[in-house]
């Protein structure tokens, strides 16, 4: 069941100093090294600087300057310390390498605690509830991704406990998780409706988070490890957009290897790729997926991913399309030499 858009909401704020620097690494370890960007991840300047206008050129100038650098490109790395932050709930712990360079994948079991999600019929006369099956996949996405290596995983919740939206994207914004994949089981009123169904943030969405950003209150909040408050509403604006733009553009890039990989694992509705402005998909700089796995309201579907044998198909297939995604992003992160 998917949430509804409540932009009103406050989000909570992120944390922690900025990233100083990228590390590209593939994911079983190999051919490390250490690139140089421009304070925030992904290479996301380097991207910048080839398609963007000169107004772009002139507005990462001018952060740097801000961030104390006066020339461009940058030298190696800025430090960015943060004022104390507002109250938040403690992080999940985080399993897999200790090596903090991995990429990490933040997964979120769906509702929890009081709130249960939706709900469709069991066999044997009892009730499928959704929040134990998100979790339930969750925990078996969790595992598959252990036990190939690799990769780092954290849950917003390892247990049967509530979690407010915000708190779920906040969790993978203040970890700086690589990928943020929300998992849930669909309903309908409409007898038949079956198959899974992928969300990425639409455009309203993408929106309505930028303009949330702008406003003044929010300038504590940081986008990239940059700190809005440190530029100018302008500069805030245009960082706020690529930064939208380029996890929009990873979140696309991902959900084509789920597509992919779950072919003949995962069953998927017909037009199985969505987009929809919820909260949890609002992060401006962590590529965010909502994984409708099916629909609870479907026997076929509820009965198979609540068996062992579903629940590690979808786990296996969506693994593997992290996995996928993870090397491609960080082969697409070495930068030439010299940049
Ligand atoms: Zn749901």
């Amino acid at each position: 069941m998917p949430f509804a858009s409540d932009s009103a909401r406050p989000i909570a704020l992120p944390d922690g100093a900025g990233p100083v620097q990228a590390v590209a690494q593939d994911v079983e370890g190999q051919g490390r090294e250490l690139v140089p960007v421009l304070g925030w991840r992904r290479g996301l300047v380097l991207g910048l600087v080839a398609f963007a206008p000169l107004l772009t050129l002139g507005a990462v100038v001018a952060v740097n300057m801000a961030m104390g650098q006066s020339t461009f490109p940058p030298s190696y790395a800025a430090r960015i310390e943060l004022p104390a932050n507002a109250v938040q709930i403690g992080l999940p712990s985080i399993e897999g390498p200790a090596d903090p360079t991995r990429p990490l994948v933040v997964i979120d079991a769906g509702h929890g605690g009081h709130d249960p999600g939706a709900h469709g019929p069991a066999s044997g006369g009892g009730t499928h509830i959704e929040k134990d099956m998100t979790l339930a996949l969750a925990l078996a996405l969790r595992d598959q991704l252990l036990a190939k290596g690799g990769v780092r995983v954290a849950l917003t919740r390892s247990s049967d406990r509530y979690l407010l939206l915000e708190e779920r994207s906040g969790i993978a914004r203040r970890m700086k998780a690589d990928l943020f994949i929300s998992i849930h089981a669909d309903s309908a009123e409409v007898e038949g409706a079956s198959g899974a169904t992928i969300y990425t943030l639409s455009q309203r969405g993408s929106s309505e988070e930028a303009e949330r950003l702008a406003n003044a209150e929010n300038r504590a909040d940081t986008v990239n490890g940059v700190p809005l408050a440190q530029t100018s509403s302008s500069v805030s604006a245009i960082l706020v957009d690529l930064a939208q733009r380029h996890v929009a553009e990873l979140a696309d890039d991902f959900v084509k290897l789920v597509l992919r990989e779950g072919e003949g694992h995962i069953a998927f509705r017909a037009n199985p790729v969505q987009s929809a402005a919820f909260v949890v998909l609002k992060s401006p700089d962590v590529p965010s997926v909502l994984f409708e796995a099916g629909y609870i309201t479907n026997p076929t579907d509820a009965e198979r991913l609540h068996s062992p044998q579903g629940r590690k198909e979808f786990a296996s297939a969506t693994a593997q399309a992290i996995r996928l995604f993870f090397v491609r992003e960080r082969s697409a992160e070495v930068l030439p030499a010299g940049m």
